[in-house]
């Protein structure tokens, strides 16, 4: 079955990189650095950046972090790093917004969350505010949305008529219909104070799959602005990346999400960067977009009973990832390229011709040598004991004779 195609979007500018209409699907991604720390901060981001996050947000939540956003900023310009910052706001926008009007000039997106912006208060002037700031400074916004900090005012009252009628819905079909009906409303007020409809990103996240996939099911069928998804609060490890995927594919595959994002709780000093990577994957594995050369390894069995296998697929998987880069100035075309690693006879030369560059490992017991297939073209044998570095070899001259270098 194919994606659908993609739902008609609103297309949103974010400092030139398009979110909405046919433009491809943006994979953002978040830092976890203290803002203030203007160092760890940039760094962050150009690890960031470099790993492929085409939009970067980061936390805005004090006085401190808002100084230091036109610093990060101009440190990040002056390293030749151009991906756009957004600034996550909660509860203080509003303040930070006008007190430091070089950190509203210096953020190309405003994040707002509808539900805690206005606690307290009977109007929603903070919100407007906000959206002030978003016109002045001529800034899209995203309205986030997120179940864990609802709208409570808003979800009570509609409890309360639920209650009313006949045959009152469910506390989840309630509250996830409050999710809907805050994104929609906040977005329609942002409207009323002269936020053009074009400038408006919308997302209304949850942490269970069923409840993401109904959610922007939703949203999708009554509006057309330009949607994040992200499956929020994710969690640890195989779990998140799993439930990320397994949410987002849903949706991606119906033609809903115009740029995503994996909210994955990173190990203790683990890498941030794995939440780009995953999201990337979930689009390439969709064959949405392509971000790296593909490698199609086998599981391996009882006929691979060294670890010789593993190894050499990692070490071919990190090197096409880390050559990106590079090749990706120099060579068009090269990330749509597969290769496959074989384990044993069995399916590794069936496998191997499917692929650009496929490489068949000797199991155990079979005789120790590696036959190499070039687009389904068996080439040479490879044997002893720099299989890996010829095998890289042969990768980097298929590469530089394949996807020619741009015409300047
Ligand atoms: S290709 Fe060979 S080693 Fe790999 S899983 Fe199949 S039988 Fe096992």
């Amino acid at each position: 079955m194919a994606v659908k195609s993609r739902r008609a979007a609103a297309v949103v500018d974010v400092a030139g990189v398009k979110v909405g209409g046919n433009h491809p699907i943006v994979v953002q991604s978040m830092t976890n650095t203290d803002t203030a720390d203007v160092t760890g901060t940039v760094n962050q981001v150009m690890a960031l950046a470099r790993a492929g996050s085409e939009l970067v947000r980061v936390t805005v939540n004090t006085e401190q972090a808002a100084a230091a956003v036109p610093k990060i900023v101009d440190c990040l310009d002056k390293f030749g790093v151009r991906v756009p910052i957004i600034g996550d706001f909660h509860y203080n926008g509003h303040i930070l917004l006008r007190k430091y009007p070089e950190c509203a000039r210096a953020l190309s997106k405003y994040r707002i969350n509808p539900g805690n912006v206005n606690i307290g208060k009977k109007h929603d002037d903070n919100f407007r505010t906000m959206i002030e700031a978003a016109i002045e400074y001529g800034r899209p916004v995203r309205i986030g949305v997120n179940w864990g900090s609802l709208d409570q005012a808003l979800l009570t009252r509609m409890m309360d008529e639920n209650s009313r009628l006949a045959e009152p819905k469910d506390a989840r079909e309630v509250t996830l219909e409050a999710i809907v009906v805050s994104a929609v409303e906040s977005a329609a007020a942002a409207e009323q104070y002269g936020l053009a409809h074009d400038r408006i990103i919308l997302s209304a996240k949850v942490s269970g799959v069923q409840d993401l996939v109904d959610v922007y099911r939703a949203l999708a069928a009554r509006c057309d602005y330009a949607l994040h998804l992200g499956l929020t609060e994710a969690g640890i490890g195989a779990k998140g990346i799993v439930a990320t995927t397994a949410g987002l594919a849903i949706l991606l595959q119906e033609g809903i999400g115009d740029t995503i994002r994996s909210s994955l709780t990173p190990l203790p000093n683990g890498d941030r960067t794995e939440e780009v990577i995953v999201s990337q994957q979930i689009l390439q594995s969709l064959g949405i977009r392509s971000f790296t050369p593909q490698v199609t390894a086998c599981p391996g069995c009882g006929r691979t009973t060294s670890t010789f296998f593993q190894e050499m697929a990692d070490q071919i998987q990190t090197y096409l990832r880390e050559q990106m880069p590079v090749w990706k100035a120099k060579h068009a075309g090269v990330e749509s390229m597969k290769v496959a690693v074989m384990g044993c006879v069995v399916n590794g030369p069936g496998e191997s011709k499917h692929a650009n560059l496929g490489i068949s490992l000797p199991g155990t017991f079979e005789e120790p040598k590696a036959p190499v297939f070039v687009d389904g073209r068996l080439v040479t044998t490879l044997k002893g004991d720099h299989i890996v570095a010829e095998f890289i070899g042969m990768l980097d001259e298929y590469v530089a004779t394949h996807y020619a270098e741009p015409v300047a």
